[in-house]
């Protein structure tokens, strides 16, 4: 039994639905004065106030939806602001996404924070999360924002809960334009997530695992494309977004591999300038560029690799 999936898509846009609810408008009001009081720096803070983006983001969100976040506490960390309930939870994610950050920070070079929400219901998980959806996830991050799914966190081990925020603060920290392929995105999401996990690779990809194990015909030899036709045979190439929507598992497992595979041959500077250099030119170029490799190339290489990382007891 290794952790629990970990799965969550970046949205793009910010949710549009109008702030609702139910309460009383005065009620309402007290609770984002509040907040908004819990989330307001001090005024002798230094400029220079790493907090200020996720703090200000914070209260931007509480106002969108104060009638979500009656009796919320506020947890501030190094880089992360925590709003939601209860208070433990809360407590927990903040101490969380201190040490997760460390880890984005010294693999990705620093980020510029984040806001954690942490509604009580699934259900408003779903509404903060929109367009982006949080079905059986453990969290999502959109627009610079990370949705925790209550119900699903609750589930996680505490490596689980580690690599969740760790997955989602990678979000946060390498969002941009849409020119990185989704093998790239939760790959590298992936691969900061588990690093500091100390799972081995079995574990943390069960699933695939099993698949090759099953599949033992695959040959190696199959015609893969990087972009994202769905094959339905494991490893057959670098997964595309039928891929994570057929057979998520599996599909995270091989984008989790593709990285690990470059970092383990290049080295995780050349897996991080390879991300960097996807977000300014696209994924063909930055693979000539920073690997000199041919996505097909690429897709050869991390097939043997996958292949045998997964056949090791
Ligand atoms: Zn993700």
């Amino acid at each position: 039994m290794g952790v629990p999936s970990v799965r969550a898509e970046a949205g793009r846009r910010r949710p549009e639905v109008p702030p609702g609810g139910v309460l009383p408008r005065r009620r309402i009001a007290a609770v984002a004065a509040a907040l908004a009081a819990l989330l307001a720096g001090s005024a002798a803070a230094a400029p220079p106030d790493p907090l200020l983006a996720p703090r200000l983001d914070a209260r931007a969100a509480v106002r969108e939806r104060p009638g979500m976040w009656i009796g919320a506490s506020v947890a501030r960390g190094e880089r992360a602001v925590v709003v939601g309930s209860p208070r433990r939870l809360v407590a927990e994610i903040a101490a969380l996404a201190d040490r997760a950050g460390r880890t984005v920070t010294r693999v990705w070079g620093g980020y510029g924070g984040a806001v954690v929400l942490v509604p009580r219901t699934e259900e408003q998980a779903a509404v903060l999360a929109a367009p982006a959806k949080v079905d059986g996830l453990a969290a999502v991050a959109t627009g610079g924002r990370v949705i925790v799914q209550p119900a699903a966190f609750a589930r996680l081990s505490a490596t689980g809960r580690m690599v969740v925020v760790t997955h989602e603060l990678t979000h946060v920290a390498t969002a941009g334009p849409p020119t990185v392929p989704m093998w790239l995105m939760e790959g590298f999401a992936d691969y900061v997530g588990y690093l500091d996990s100390g799972l081995p690779v079995r574990t943390i990809a069960a699933e695939l695992a099993a698949d090759v194990a099953a599949d033992g015909t695959t040959d190696g030899t199959t015609d893969g494309t990087a972009d994202g036709a769905a094959g339905t045979a494991a490893l057959n190439a670098l997964p595309g977004p039928a891929d994570f929507a057929a057979r998520p598992a599996q599909a995270y497992e091989e984008a989790w591999l593709a990285c690990r595979y470059i970092a383990a041959r290049f080295g995780e500077r050349r897996l991080v300038a390879l991300y960097r250099a996807t977000l300014r030119e696209g994924i063909g170029p930055a693979l000539r560029e920073v690997l000199g490799l041919t996505a097909d190339g690429l897709t050869r290489e991390w097939r043997s690799y996958a292949h045998e990382r997964l056949a090791r007891p």
